[in-house]
């Protein structure tokens, strides 16, 4: 499944079309716009930590989320606009619609996916649960909403240890997709064992262990930080393993004042925001061939730009629609997400 997401990925890199960088006057010009819609529209804007740092400013100002993709869906779900603009990948609008059917939920890229997505179509991943009905069906939020109809729960990865913990505390057998990078980190950190998906992240694969020893020895006072979608090689290395807002919390609690970080470089804008006074590194990723076009951020995060989210208003096909059959089958998962992260009081320190 990673091979079929790998190519998919290369042949969108192949023909995407690279946009010159907007002048500051174009920049203005398109937040204004965004600003005056969202007023008119009752709307509010959802960012992923990946996306671009002038994106995620934009929501902020707005009144809107930045956060990851566990609080974008309760940030949806609670707040009372009656439509919302997603910035992020695609799951992630169909998340927040399967949260709220009520409000329109429009995202300025429909094409910008996620080869974990991608690498877990429903029906295969739906036979493969068939042939084991005595286990506990685990999927990881960046799935269709049809996969996550098929789950018993969705997990982010701030929540995943503690989700299969606690089903291994109740005796339940695990079935894990779609990542098996993150899949395996829970195993090894649980003692559970799971039936895994082969799928993976075609940004967190391209880490190298290497690379990143070699940066660590121009910085022998740097702490580790990365994210458990990475290779084993890449976690063993680590001064700490965790999902995206707990990158941050730990950057800052810990003494460090410089840090090599392995997961998207949009986390930088929050990274740098809450941490002024700390150094932050981008962790090393494969090389020229690589997916993920070695630069450490994700390219479908990277379809989100001003002038589509500018147009998003005006648009007839940006909108995401969830087959309300589908829509109520996820929602008891996503659902049971939501209440058991409630239960463990997650957030980011020092966010507003
Ligand atoms: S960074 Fe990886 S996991 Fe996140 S959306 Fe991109 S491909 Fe998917």
């Amino acid at each position: 499944m990673t091979t079929i997401a790998t190519e998919i990925v290369k042949e969108h890199l192949k023909n995407e079309h690279l946009a010159g960088a907007l002048s500051p006057e174009k920049k203005a010009e398109y937040v204004a716009s965004i600003k005056e819609q969202l007023k008119q529209n009752n709307a509010v804007l959802v960012a992923h930590y990946y996306t671009e740092p002038e994106i995620q400013a934009l929501a902020e100002e707005t009144g809107g989320c930045v956060s990851d993709s566990l609080e974008m869906a309760r940030f949806g779900r609670d707040h009372p606009a009656e439509m919302l603009i997603v910035a992020g990948v695609k799951f992630m609008g169909e998340t927040a619609k399967i949260l709220s059917p009520e409000k329109r939920v429009l995202m300025p890229e429909l094409e910008a996916t996620c080869s974990l997505d991608i690498g877990c179509p429903a029906d295969d991943f739906s036979d493969f649960c068939d042939q084991h009905p005595d286990h506990e069906v685990v999927v990881y939020a960046n799935t269709s909403a049809a996969v996550k109809a098929r789950a018993d729960w969705v997990v982010t990865s701030s929540i995943a240890l503690d989700v299969v913990d606690h089903l291994a505390a109740e005796g339940k057998k695990v079935i894990w997709a779609p990542d098996k990078h993150l899949g395996s980190y829970v195993q090894r950190e649980t003692g559970v064992e799971m039936l895994m998906w082969d799928g993976a992240c075609i940004v967190h694969e391209e880490f190298k262990a290497k690379g990143i020893l070699d940066l660590k020895a121009f910085h022998p006072n740097a702490a580790v930080l990365v994210h458990p979608e990475s290779p084993a090689s890449v976690v063993d290395i680590a001064d700490f393993v965790g999902s995206t807002t707990q990158i941050i919390n730990a950057a800052i609690d810990m003494d460090n004042s410089t840090f090599i970080v392995a997961t998207d470089r949009g986390i930088f804008y929050k990274l740098q925001q809450l941490a002024p006074n700390k150094t932050f590194l981008e962790a090393p990723t494969a090389g020229n061939g690589a997916a993920c076009r070695s630069c450490a951020h994700c390219p479908w995060m990277a379809m989100n730009e001003l002038e589509g989210i500018a147009k998003v208003f005006k648009r007839s096909d940006v909108e995401i629609f969830v087959d309300e059959g589908v829509r109520v089958k996820a929602m008891k998962p996503l659902t049971r997400m939501l209440d058991f992260a409630q239960s463990l009081k997650l957030g980011v320190k020092g966010n507003a």
